[in-house]
């Protein structure tokens, strides 16, 4: 889960995190008040969306050479203007892919003065299974784009957590970031600070792009991205209602309200399978017989009748999805039950597409039966192989 960055400053603040103060506008009247509320010479007003890259992007007709997501104003008026300007707008990232994503949410700050821009993040490292922290002296930049053409620049570890952050930790980081004097000793308690929001509130990903040095050798958090790990909602309360539901991808929302797992992707086919490893298995074979997943979904093992037919309102809600393979394995669950619920699912819904089921395990003759004797236009398939081609074949010829 996701949230915004002046959500996120907010939550690094409380932990004693230095970052700007600011104001967050929701309407354009409200705009210049928030401004009055900090103090000058300089504010940043700045589109919050759930993607990065803001400053660099643009906004959906836009006036020849107007600004990004980002901007600097010199005065009230001027950083109220640009608020109301942004507002209600579409803005494209890099990130947000080229639909890009409303502007409903505008952060006023006090502008900071820039000396260096570094980079720094925290995440969960799969490999070593720890918290790993990465950081570079290539601040404001893409890092995926440093670390392809100059690697060298990043530095990346884990902590042990048997001691979790230590001293010599931060050190580190301020010996590779360049940093002197006073900001060493900053480094290294903010890195702690870091650390600490990080394990307590089950992020997942904490980065800050940039880390400011300011004129004065002191270091600020310029911008701050957060996710947490979903699966720890349930006791992150405070953070959970944090969530902005209007910046995720609206079928994936309505499948959580079903516990369905479900990812949308941009292929043409449609998947629903029981099993995050069957569904994995299943979006590899499409893709091995040619064709591309338009969404992982693993509808889980207690698949009922009701699941089955929103899984498929989901998958036929996507005008991309060009045909459907339905690959269940009856363990608990007995594919009589299964296909009474895919044909239900397919009279209520309606079927524009070419349908493959592919059905194995408990009672798996009774269920092709009942797809075979169903009237519908459905296409039997034996096993993962004999799904993929069919499906792969009714879509592309
Ligand atoms: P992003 O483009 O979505 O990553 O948004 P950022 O918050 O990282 O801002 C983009 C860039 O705007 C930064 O890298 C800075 O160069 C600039 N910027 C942001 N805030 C300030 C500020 O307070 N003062 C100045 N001078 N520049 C800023
Ligand atoms: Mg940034």
């Amino acid at each position: 889960m996701n949230i915004h960055e002046y959500q996120a400053k907010a939550l690094l603040r409380d932990y004693g995190a230095p970052v700007s103060d600011g104001r967050v506008v929701l309407k354009a009247e409200d705009a210049k008040t928030a401004a009055g509320e900090l103090g000058g010479p300089l504010w940043v007003v700045k589109a919050q969306i759930h993607a990065g890259g803001r400053g660099k992007g643009s906004f959906k007709e836009a006036e020849a050479g107007e600004k990004g997501g980002v901007r600097l104003a010199k005065s009230v008026e001027e950083a109220a203007e640009e608020a109301k300007k942004m507002l209600g707008r579409t803005l494209v990232t890099h990130q947000t892919g080229p639909v890009g994503k409303q502007v409903n949410r505008i952060y006023i700050e006090e502008g900071s003065d820039i000396d260096r821009e570094l980079y720094l993040a925290l995440l969960v490292d799969r490999q070593t299974s720890r918290v790993s922290f990465v950081c570079s002296t290539e601040g404001g930049m893409d890092i995926e784009e440093v670390a392809a053409s100059t690697p060298e620049k990043i530095l990346s570890f884990s902590v042990d957590p048997a001691t979790g952050y230590m001293p010599y930790h931060g050190r580190r980081i301020a010996f590779a970031l360049g940093l002197e004097g006073a900001a060493v000793k900053q480094c290294v308690a903010l890195m702690g600070t870091l650390y600490k929001a990080f394990v307590e509130k089950d992020m997942e990903m904490l980065e800050i792009n940039p880390l400011i040095v300011m004129p004065g050798n002191e270091l600020k958090v310029l911008d701050a991205k957060l996710g947490f790990d979903g699966n720890a909602m349930y006791r992150q309360r405070d953070v959970a209602e944090l969530r902005d539901t209007t910046e995720e991808d609206p079928k994936e929302l309505e499948a959580s309200k079903y516990d369905l797992n479900y990812i949308a992707l941009d292929g043409e086919i449609g998947c629903m399978v029981n099993g995050a490893g069957l569904a994995m298995a299943t979006m590899d074979i499409i893709k091995l017989y040619g064709a591309e997943p338009a969404n992982f979904l693993d509808v889980g093992g207690g698949a009922t009748k009701e699941k089955v037919t929103e899984a498929f309102k989901i998958i036929t809600s996507d005008p991309n999805v060009k045909g459907i393979l339905v690959n269940i394995f009856g363990g608990i669950m007995r594919c009589d039950v299964i296909a009474e619920g895919v044909i239900a699912a397919v009279k209520e819904v309606g079927l524009q597409v070419p349908l493959v089921v592919r059905l194995e395990g408990t009672n798996v003759e009774k269920g092709k039966e009942i797809i075979a004797t169903s009237g519908l236009n459905v296409i039997a398939a034996d096993d993962l192989k004999d799904g993929a081609e069919k499906i792969v074949k009714a879509v592309k010829g």
